[in-house]
């Protein structure tokens, strides 16, 4: 929606990778994008998310360390409404490891998460699947605090 208005609007839009080009005096003086070419403007945003530090690491460090936290999608017991978005409200648990929900809407489940930090991961290669030990914690908060799920495929 954001991008077909801004592109109705005459805006120009490439999938493709950039890196900071030439720095002068403090001011970026273009970009380079991965089909080769260059690419300069009066004001850059670099919405980069977890690879942020990747692109200014002099700038950022450590500041941004990616790290591995699971969610899980479970199916609602059939027939039963209550953990449905007009139900449940969004919750969350900040105990000894930190879980939270989203009810589900009747077409994607009830999302789960252990949000409680988990190890560095690198955002671009690293295998994203949950481990099984990480599915265990999950089922078992699950099966604790709504036992309606006991048994819910994942
Ligand atoms: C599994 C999961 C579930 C989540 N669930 C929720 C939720 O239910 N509700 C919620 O509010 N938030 C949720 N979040 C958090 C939410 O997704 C993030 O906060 C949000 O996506 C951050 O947006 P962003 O634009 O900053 O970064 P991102 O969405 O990470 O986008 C960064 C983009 O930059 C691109 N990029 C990186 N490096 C380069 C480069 N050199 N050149 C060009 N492009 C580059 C990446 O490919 C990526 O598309 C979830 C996150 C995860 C991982």
């Amino acid at each position: 929606m954001v991008l077909d208005s801004f592109m109705a609007e005459g805006g120009e839009y490439k999938q493709i990778s950039v890196k900071p080009g030439v720095f002068k005096s403090d001011s970026l003086q273009n970009i380079i994008l991965s089909d080769g070419s260059k690419l300069s403007a009066d004001q850059y945003v670099f919405a980069c998310g977890s690879w942020l530090a990747k692109l200014f690491p002099e700038v950022l460090g450590e500041l941004i360390k990616p790290t591995r936290q699971s969610v899980y999608y479970f199916g609602t017991p059939a027939g039963d409404r209550r953990f449905l978005e007009d139900r449940l409200p969004v919750w969350v648990d900040f105990g000894e490891r930190i879980f939270y929900g989203i009810p589900g809407d009747g077409r994607r489940g009830f999302k789960m998460a252990d949000d409680t930090r988990g190890e560095p991961i690198e955002p671009t290669s690293d295998e994203r699947k949950p481990s099984h030990e990480g599915f265990e914690v999950a089922r078992k908060y699950i099966e604790f605090r709504f036992p309606g799920f006991k048994g819910a495929r994942c």
